[in-house]
């Protein structure tokens, strides 16, 4: 029975582009996973979109002079660019700011007020007597009430690292350059968490066999500490969600929902969009309102809270009054009619990439760009070094010394040339087809069963790594295979026994060719483009994967660019994560290399390039 699977990774912010470390945090596991899974057979979605709202992006459109929406469109389409380039294959990655999405958060909000879990309180706010409005905490600098530094922002310090109660900074100044500021009452909805954290705690103990220790032991210690305490969800803020209040509800026309609140519900109207745009109205709820789906959120080590602890417990808290109130006559699911919404399944959350042994800062440009690095280096080399150095358990280190000494040793020396010289051999001296006779099966000794055997356990091995989302460990198994077949070839050396024997030989060739047919599938979710032209040099008809291409969405908010994925049909295959069949006598296409070897000189050159 296929699984239903939900890839739900960190929506970007809109006010920077994307780096290293946000690729190898959370877009590219969850591709891999993603990968894995349609391998598999299983029905996965993919879904993620710019976090278009909040005040960054509303600070970097002042200080850029232009619109709040050409600032979050110009990143949102550099984040499409580095998905395509890294062939990170989101079923839909779209933005926060649809029609869809404001509906989706409304509704969230009402539901979740329904069940009497939203209550309004006054807060002071600092206000700006000269622009006559509230001014949000990020727009506020000021001077640290407990250590004194004084370019603390009015809801935290950098310096000390405490979160700060935004009325008690000195000498408040804003960032847009108004005069004197004042503090006034603003009135906003507070979400009691308070009253759902049993639930939550319950929540995080199911989970507990499958969940990263440093992922479940940060977000209970942090609930044994501090507890779940009130959160605003709304904001003075022009830019973002209107709040779903009665028409003639004095005041909240210049209130937003709270950015924290209605980005993270992305991961449930992302799934609706999706629904919307392939036509498949009710679709979304195979993954929604299914308790067998498993959700997966691939996040880093900064958004753990808010994925296993705030996000499950609006989940738990709307109840069955969300599809009520969004959509009070679904059509039939072919899942059942599910009425509350479906729960994280994992919450594998990555920790840090560091570079060159310092924190990644895009402001003193002490990074690896996404889109910038794709110019230089072939995808899969990039997604091969950020996989083996993932931050699964610990924070990493991305290092130009040993990008390319294991771009050189283990890609290009191990997998690449495996395949590589087999390939060209078996061409060269066969006629281009694989060796033996066409519809006869090739008689195999003892050594070459072997060899299979060991190859084929892999799919259980790196598979089962996969299933757990060990990645670094899954990509090491696979290619501690190939450092196998390598050694078979050497004991085998059918390149001196074709002058002795020329049907022994062909037997060597034809099982590591067999072998090496495996191991391009267990490679194809971390490799996906070198792995497909692999495909291609063995001659098959039906590609690995499918495509991706962009697609432009027309909603009452305007238009809006989302990244789609076809997926390649399969009449007769339900899974494709299995041992080669290839038969003797197939005709092959002609072979090249996969991976490119680096110089020495990148090293130097790439460290000049940071910190300029
Ligand atoms: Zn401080």
């Amino acid at each position: 029975m296929p699984e239903n699977i939900l890839i739900a990774i960190a929506w970007p912010y809109s006010n920077a582009e994307i780096h290293v470390g946000n690729i190898t945090g959370s877009h590219l596991p969850g591709d891999i996973v993603a990968r894995y899974h349609r391998l598999k057979g299983n029905h996965v979605l993919m879904v993620s979109g710019t976090d278009s709202h909040g005040t960054p992006v509303v600070i970097a459109a002042d200080k850029e002079g232009k619109t709040v929406e050409e600032v979050y469109k110009k990143y949102h389409d550099t984040f499409l660019e580095v998905f395509k380039g890294y062939g990170i294959t989101y079923d839909l990655f779209t933005t926060t700011h649809t029609e869809n999405h404001f509906k989706v958060s409304q509704a969230m909000f009402l539901a979740l007020e329904k069940n009497g879990l939203l209550f309004k309180q006054f807060s002071k706010q600092w206000y700006s007597p000269s622009s006559n409005k509230f001014l949000p905490d990020r727009y506020v600098e000021g001077t640290c009430y407990i250590c004194g530094f004084e370019g603390a922002r009015s809801d935290q310090c950098d310096n000390c690292g405490n979160v700060l109660e935004p009325e008690r900074l000195l000498n408040p100044r804003a960032k847009t350059g108004d005069g004197a500021l004042e503090l006034r009452d603003t009135e906003h909805y507070f979400i009691d968490f308070s009253k759902l954290e049993p639930d939550v705690k319950n929540f995080l103990k199911e989970r507990a066999p499958h969940m990263r220790d440093t992922v479940l032991g940060e977000s209970l210690r942090k609930i044994e500490a501090e507890g779940l305490k009130p959160r605003a969800i709304t904001r003075d803020l022009d830019w973002g969600i209107p709040v779903p209040v009665p028409a003639g509800d004095a005041g909240w026309e210049t209130k937003k929902l709270y950015v924290w609140f209605e980005a993270v519900i992305g991961y449930l109207s992302a799934p609706i969009e999706w629904s919307q745009v392939t036509g498949q109205k009710d679709a979304w709820r195979d993954w929604w309102t299914n308790p067998k789906a498993k959700q997966f959120h691939f996040i880093g080590k900064d958004n753990i809270f808010f994925h296993t602890s705030l996000w499950p417990a609006e989940l738990m808290g709307v109840g069955s009054a969300f599809m009520e109130i969004f959509d009070p006559t679904p059509g039939p699911s072919p899942t059942g009619r599910g009425e509350k919404l479906t729960l994280p399944y994992d919450v594998p959350a990555n920790q840090f990439m560091n570079l060159e042994g310092k924190k990644i800062s895009g402001s003193r440009n002490w990074a690896v760009w996404g889109r910038d690095a794709l110019t230089r280096y072939d995808p899969d080399a990039l997604r091969y070094y950020l996989t083996v150095n993932m931050p699964e358990a610990k924070d990493s280190d991305w290092d130009w010394a040993e990008f390319v000494a294991r771009n050189n040793n283990e890609l290009v020396a191990t997998w690449g040339n495996l395949a590589n010289r087999v390939l060209a051999f078996c061409y060269k001296n066969w006629d281009g087809h694989v060796p033996g006779d066409t519809g006869e099966p090739m008689s195999l000794r003892d050594g070459d069963k072997q060899l299979l055997a060991t190859i084929e356990n892999g799919f259980n091995t790196v598979g089962a790594e996969l299933e757990a989302v060990r990645l670094r460990s899954a990509l090491g198994e696979a290619m501690k295979l190939a450092t196998v077949v390598n050694q078979y070839l050497d004991t085998n050396a059918p390149w001196s026994a074709i002058k002795v024997d020329k049907a022994e030989a062909g037997k060597t060739v034809y099982t590591a060719l067999k072998a090496i047919d495996s191991l391009k599938v267990m490679f194809a979710p971390f490799l996906p483009f070198t792995c497909e032209k692999l495909h291609g040099f063995f001659n098959y008809e039906t590609p690995i994967f499918g495509e991706q291409y962009t697609e432009t969405v027309k909603d009452s908010l305007g238009e809006h660019t989302v990244l789609r994925y076809r997926e390649v049909s399969r009449d007769t295959i339900s899974t494709y994560w299995k041992p080669s069949e290839l038969k003797p006598g197939k005709k092959l296409n002609q072979p090249g290399p996969l991976f490119k070897k680096l110089e020495e000189s990148v090293i130097d050159a790439e460290r000049g390039r940071l910190g300029k």
